[in-house]
């Protein structure tokens, strides 16, 4: 029997309500294994009314009903997101590998904003199958942290926004709100909810990338977060969530 048979055999055991989803899910093709277990915990905490939360109680809140989400690029030291500047659809080994040699590189290469096209081409020399911008990458000292080494916000360029060196620009980078964030705003707090617990498992830079990033369903421009949430508002017999917070 094969791992997902397993869970879904042991998770579905007993819980009727949710058969439905989980066969939705299964048909996803472009989830990961990682993915399919975390949607499927969330599912179960869900069922059960029960509310799991290792998120600052101010960011739950802004989740299940804030207007402006954009804050979800980057939550906490684990949660953060890159998805629109690189393509998620590579392997979390290569793209971390990519983001330590481009971290290395920024490091003994930029001195000052002078040195950033040398940087730019270093990374294009150094990256044979280099598409994306050379920018992103690993931000923080233990490599858990993913972004732009640009961005105005970032320690080391003391408020200045150097996102013209980018590959798209800093008016397109700062404009910039992914389709799976807009979906989030307009959904309403039951969504709202089966995406916090989705987010509670979704705790590496890689995974949560993948929640937004619209590389991974690019022929429709979707972050995965969207096919999620839609596959259960499909389900007609999904669980209501019982608390929601206090
Ligand atoms: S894909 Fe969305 S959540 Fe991720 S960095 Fe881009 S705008 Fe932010
Ligand atoms: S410059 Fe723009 S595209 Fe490049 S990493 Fe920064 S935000 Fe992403």
């Amino acid at each position: 029997m094969k791992w997902n048979d397993k869970i879904l055999l042991r998770l579905s055991s007993g819980k009727n309500e949710i058969d439905e989803v989980i066969e939705k899910l299964r048909r996803i093709a472009v989830l990961d294994k990682t993915e399919i277990c975390n949607c499927l915990r969330s599912l179960v905490k869900s069922s059960s009314g029960a509310l799991c939360c290792t998120l600052d109680a101010s960011v739950v809140r802004k989740i299940l009903f804030g207007k402006k989400l954009r804050f979800l690029c980057k939550i906490d030291s684990k949660r953060s997101c890159a998805g629109c500047c690189d393509n998620f659809t590579k392997s979390p080994n290569d793209l971390g590998e990519k983001y330590r040699s481009r971290k290395e590189a920024f490091r003994d290469l930029v001195r000052r904003p002078e040195d950033l096209s040398a940087y730019g081409k270093h990374v294009r020399e150094a990256e044979q199958s280099y598409t994306q911008c050379p920018f992103v990458s690993f931000i923080d000292e233990d490599n858990c942290s993913v972004g732009c080494l640009l961005h105005p916000l970032s320690r080391i360029n003391r408020g200045n926004d150097y996102r013209n060196y980018g590959k798209y620009g800093a008016p397109l980078c700062s404009a910039y709100v992914c389709s799976a964030i807009k979906t989030l705003e307009r959904a309403p707090a039951e969504s709202r909810l089966v995406f916090l617990y989705l987010m509670e498992y979704t705790d590496d830079w890689y995974h949560y990338s993948r929640l937004f990033s619209p590389s991974v369903t690019h022929s429709c421009h979707r972050g995965l977060v969207e096919i999620l949430l839609s596959a259960w508002n499909k389900c007609s017999t999904r669980p209501v969530p019982g608390t929601i917070i206090s």
